[in-house]
């Protein structure tokens, strides 16, 4: 086989010995105390401790982590595509001092079980050009406030929260107990000048996945026609003539009921219980204090096991919105062109 300096190493070259050893041997795990995995192969066991980490972090940090994972873990650590790091303790000894060095530090351990795990969250205003809120800023909001459920067990099921910041959802936030969605309200704002200067009209209006561009050769740039227009930013993309950022109108949406899990009930789309919040940086009252309220209500009424989505479907969406204390308004219809298979073809409702 050819070698070439293309794209990662092969992870194989960094697992830790004993889980090279039981690839596709593993007998069972089970969850020692919030934060604390035990996984037993056929010749050992491993031992994971998972810290709540951030997407964005200091070299300090990664070297601060890199010490600890030399003294207990023999140099063995990974992230979590929920931007934890777990640190995998291969001697059983090494686990308890381990955990009492992440104390004294102030590293949140939890995550596991019952609990709420980190949120998976995009780029946000650091980085992409089309989005519609923060990301970084607000998920640091939120856990802040739901702290406690990340470094215990006590909720009725798994809970995960995810942030896109806008809806090209890098943050597979469709599919989440509660997610949090950037959504821009208002159409690109066409600089004709500009386009065609900087932009190719064809590609231009190819972007557009409703189809709401179109060529206006008298200005030699384009026409939107913003009944058709979603707010994507997909155009923007490809046309830096064409921003959307929108100060006063861009905001959050927040959707419930989500799952990628097939235990006990089929994976679950997510739906808007809230169609806007306004941004208020840097430490987003409103968006902290909605999903505060999603969480408890569904913690006070849920079964024990029962997923977000599972005990809505369960009580009946008019129950939810009752229950949570919800409006029902005109932006909960979607009545966007492909939405048909989407409805409720039933006269069955539950209140
Ligand atoms: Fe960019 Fe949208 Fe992805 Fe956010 S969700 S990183 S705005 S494309
Ligand atoms: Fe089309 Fe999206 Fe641009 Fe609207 S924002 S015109 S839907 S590409």
């Amino acid at each position: 086989m050819a070698r070439t300096d293309i794209g990662p190493p092969h992870y194989e070259q960094f697992l830790p010995p004993v889980i090279k050893e039981n690839y596709g041997k593993w007998k069972y795990h089970e969850i020692l105390k919030p934060g604390v995995l035990k996984h037993v192969g056929e010749t050992g066991e491993i031992y994971s401790v998972r810290v709540g980490s951030a997407r964005l972090l200091t070299i300090d940090r990664i070297e601060e982590y890199c010490q600890l994972a030399d003294k207990y873990c023999d140099g063995y650590l990974r992230f979590t595509s929920r931007n934890n790091v777990e640190f995998l303790v291969s001697d059983p000894a090494k686990v308890e001092p381990l955990l009492a060095e992440l104390k004294e530090k102030g590293f949140p351990v939890g995550g596991t079980g019952n609990a709420l795990n980190n949120i998976i969250h995009t780029q946000g205003w650091v980085h992409c050009h089309s989005a519609a809120t923060d990301a970084s800023g607000i998920v640091k909001a939120v856990m802040d406030e739901l702290y406690e459920y990340f470094v215990d067990m006590k909720l009725p099921a798994k809970l995960k929260i995810s942030l896109a910041c806008c809806l090209n959802m890098c943050g597979a936030v469709h599919c989440s107990d509660i997610a949090i969605l950037g959504i821009h309200r208002t159409p690109p704002k066409i600089q004709h000048e500009w386009v065609a200067k900087q932009c190719e009209i064809p590609t231009v209006v190819a972007s557009c996945p409703t189809g709401a561009i179109r060529p206006n050769p008298k200005e030699k740039s384009v026409v939107v026609n913003e009944e058709k227009c979603m707010y994507c930013g997909n155009c923007y993309t490809m046309c830096p003539a064409m921003p959307i950022a929108d100060p006063e109108n861009d905001g959050v949406a927040i959707l419930v009921g989500g799952k990628v899990s097939n235990a006990r009930t089929v994976p679950m789309f997510s739906r808007l219980a809230i169609p806007y919040l306004p941004n208020n940086p840097p430490r987003w009252p409103e968006v902290t204090q909605a999903i505060r309220k999603l969480v408890e209500v569904w913690v006070q009424n849920a079964r024990p096991g029962e997923r977000y989505g599972e005990w809505i479907e369960r009580i009946g969406w008019e129950a939810f919105f009752k229950i949570a204390d919800l409006p029902f308004t005109d932006k909960h219809i979607d009545d966007f062109i492909f939405s048909v298979p989407t409805f409720r073809t039933s006269a069955q409702f539950k209140f």
